[in-house]
């Protein structure tokens, strides 16, 4: 198999686990995994106390601005949980694939499975999820 076969190949397994496309060329490419924030749910959690809110303000003043507050907590909550979570990056090379299975570090310090690419430990022999034995580095 050629450098691009390899690397198409190993693109489109992590394209279908859900990684994105940032950048590609003839030697590697890189790829993102995005954050997702479960949007439904997170926005439920702000638009219910803000939706309890105004209706509670029609009979209390106390309990809609209680409710108004609890909202404006949540979201500020859900703001700082998006920004610590940093989008997940990969370089891959076709030379990085011809190798025996290494621990890869990502650029935000996780060590993740060169195979399955989940996070493992940084000492770990063997990966957890998909069991590819690790050379040593
Ligand atoms: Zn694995």
């Amino acid at each position: 198999m050629d450098d691009a076969q390899l690397l198409d190949q190993e693109l489109r397994r992590l394209t279908v686990a859900g990684w994105q496309i940032v950048s590609q060329s003839e030697r590697g490419f890189q790829v993102m995994m995005p954050h997702v924030v479960g949007s439904g749910v997170s926005t439920l959690l702000v638009i219910v106390p803000l939706g309890l809110g105004i209706f509670a303000a029609l009979f209390s003043a106390v309990w809609g601005s209680m409710l108004f507050s609890l909202a404006l907590v949540l979201a500020a909550l859900l703001a700082l949980d998006h920004i610590g979570h940093k989008p997940r990056l990969l370089y891959i090379t076709a030379d990085q694939l011809r190798q025996p299975p290494t621990l890869v570090k990502a650029p935000n310090s996780v060590t993740v499975c060169p195979r399955c690419y989940r996070a493992v430990r940084p000492n770990a022999a063997r990966c957890p999820d998909c069991h590819v034995e690790f050379a040593p580095a």
